[in-house]
């Protein structure tokens, strides 16, 4: 039997006393954590042997013998921490080899660490499980020196705990399990159609099905709804920012230097605290959207094809255009117009979509084929004759000198698809355009579906 990880987060709702004990150890390990960053800058600095991990767990056993705060937290908790400290420096020497830039870890405030993780099931927690009709679900997270916290969450299978997550944001808890699940207990209802989608910001999915027909899926733009609400709450904040600026006696429009803060009174947190919560709705309702979406394709379509994104790369702030005859000033560079775009694209977040898309796929057997933007040029190509036409950002019309005239979404959906059903051979580019393709997990015979 083969088995697969899975992960499930539950939402924790601890008693009082209990979240005074959760902070606390929440404190502890960001302290362990700002301790080992220190110690592992003083040694990168004084160019002494590598602080390595298993160096960082030697370090933490001799600090456990003399705090007795630290002996209070689980041993192999703190080798959790300890290995994030590692990752941090290892991404940073990796950055640096590349030749990226860089970025040192930073210390972390309490606020800004996120929690701290256990290794083994059973060695500091546990999950109790409940019997409800004929399923059972955890409804409890015992831990030790805590004792049992009710929690909330369920998964689509049964599998075997194995490690933990305890996480702390925007003043909840709530607990990550990575579970080891058997293959089939995840496997989902595969559909039989093949489809290729383009992506979009105004229509968020462009379908165009094998048997030749369309289907748009609108982008439900959940952040846009909000905007205006955002914008007028952003407005009062400005307004009381100002205010807090003129009460420790700098000017309104003074821009505060590194380090410098404003004292935060009790309206503008409960503003900030409004804004926040503006923003996590967007991100809960988009979540849930994209994971009925995905689960709708891969229900109904065993074929799919799309472009990769590379979102990041999308998404960039252009380069400042410094104007040749006046050194010093900027020529526009349209950052305005293209801030309004990247927030339309980070709103439909297409990574999170292919991301969910990608395992759901897999979880069903489905081919998710991903054309390599480069060589297929979705946008650009013709499906009918395959010829090239380049198109501004705004050219919402594809018109092609063969007389094929249609929107621009769709003619990528249908490059797409012709694209999965026949590979490259339809248009002559000399280019190998299955570059990129990842093949799904039995290879199907894509050619014999086409029509
Ligand atoms: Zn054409």
């Amino acid at each position: 039997m083969n088995f697969v990880q899975r992960k499930i987060t539950y939402r924790l709702y601890p008693s009082r006393t209990q979240a005074a004990l959760l902070h606390d150890t929440l404190a502890l390990h960001c302290r362990a954590y700002n301790a080992l960053l220190e110690e592992h800058q003083r040694r990168y600095e004084s160019k002494t042997p590598g602080f390595n991990f298993s160096a960082m767990c030697k370090e933490l056993t001799g600090w456990r013998s003399y705090s007795d705060a630290l002996k209070t937290l689980n041993a192999q908790s703190l080798q959790v921490t300890a290995k994030r400290v590692t990752l941090a420096f290892d991404a940073f020497f990796r950055r640096l080899a590349a030749g990226d830039e860089p970025g040192y870890p930073r210390f972390k405030s309490l606020k800004r660490f996120a929690g701290w993780g256990f290794k083994t099931y059973g060695d500091g927690w546990k999950l109790r499980p409940k019997l409800t009709g004929k399923h059972f679900i955890y409804d409890r997270l015992y831990l030790t020196g805590l004792g049992d916290i009710p929690l909330r969450g369920q998964g689509r299978f049964i599998g075997t705990p194995k490690t933990c997550e305890i996480l702390h944001q925007k003043g909840t808890w709530s607990l990550s399990v990575t579970f080891t699940v058997p293959e089939h207990q995840v496997m989902r209802a595969s559909g039989d159609q093949a489809v290729a989608f383009d992506w979009g910001v105004t229509t968020l999915l462009t379908l165009a099905k094998a048997d030749g027909s369309l289907q748009e899926i609108e982008n439900p733009r959940w952040l846009s709804n909000q905007l205006a609400a955002l914008k007028a709450l952003q407005r009062t904040v400005s307004v009381e920012e100002v205010k807090a600026k003129v009460r420790i006696g700098l000017a309104p429009d003074a821009v505060l230097v590194k380090g410098q803060r404003l004292p935060v009174n009790a309206r503008l947190k409960r503003l900030y605290a409004q804004v926040r919560a503006i923003h996590s709705k967007v991100a809960r309702q988009r979540k849930d959207f994209y994971h009925k979406l995905t689960a709708w394709l891969v229900a109904t379509f065993a074929f799919i094809g799309t472009e990769e994104l590379a979102a990041t790369k999308m998404t960039k702030r252009p380069k400042a255009k410094e104007d040749p005859e006046k050194p010093g000033e900027f020529l526009p560079n349209g950052a305005q117009k293209k801030a309004g775009l990247n927030r339309g694209i980070l709103d439909s977040a297409p990574s999170m979509l292919l991301g969910m898309l990608g395992y759901k796929a897999e979880e069903a057997g489905n081919a998710l084929a991903l054309a390599n933007t480069r060589v297929i040029k979705p946008t650009q190509r013709c499906h009918v004759c395959g010829a090239l036409v380049p198109k501004e950002l705004g050219e919402r019309v594809h018109r092609c000198a063969c007389g094929c005239t249609c929107g621009r979404d769709e003619n990528a959906a249908r490059t797409l698809l012709r694209w999965l059903l026949e590979g490259s051979s339809w248009f002559a580019s000399g280019t190998d355009a299955r570059v990129g393709f990842r093949p799904p997990l039995e290879t199907p015979s894509i050619a014999a579906l086409a029509v």
